[in-house]
């Protein structure tokens, strides 16, 4: 039986075990570390937009809690793709933080946004249930 497979890192044919994947050792480390960048990349351009979103909120909210547009936001390259968690009061409004820093979405393209309170640490809820941890 003919195997005809190849490296996965230089794309050279590979003799030998059927289970082959690399010429040698070399190329197994080139692939592995080449596949953990691009990890990386991604874990540091999410950090990034998270800091980025942070430190928009921040600029915006000196005084601890305030209303602005969307759009104003969005303008200063703030992304409503990523936060790092989320709280809900107790009339089921829900605040997205970027760290200490905190917007929820009301009416008509305005956002209210809030520096994070000690009581919110009491109750903090499961993204995907939206049931409060016991
Ligand atoms: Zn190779």
């Amino acid at each position: 039986m003919i195997m005809a497979s190849n490296c996965f890192e230089c794309g050279k044919s590979l003799t030998g075990r059927i289970d082959k994947k690399f010429c040698d050792d070399q190329c197994r480390h080139q692939y592995n570390n080449k596949k953990k960048r691009i990890h990386e990349a991604a874990i540091l351009n999410i950090n990034q937009q998270l800091r980025k979103n942070r430190s928009i909120i921040k600029s915006l909210n000196p005084v601890g809690k305030t209303t602005v547009r969307r759009s104003l936001l969005k303008n200063m390259g703030f992304s409503f793709d990523f936060f790092t968690h989320t709280y809900r009061t107790d009339k089921g409004m829900t605040y997205y933080f970027n760290y200490e820093y905190g917007y929820a979405l009301i009416e008509d393209e305005k956002i209210i946004l809030v520096t994070y309170q000690e009581y919110m640490n009491k109750e903090i809820y499961d993204l995907f249930t939206q049931r409060k941890f016991d």
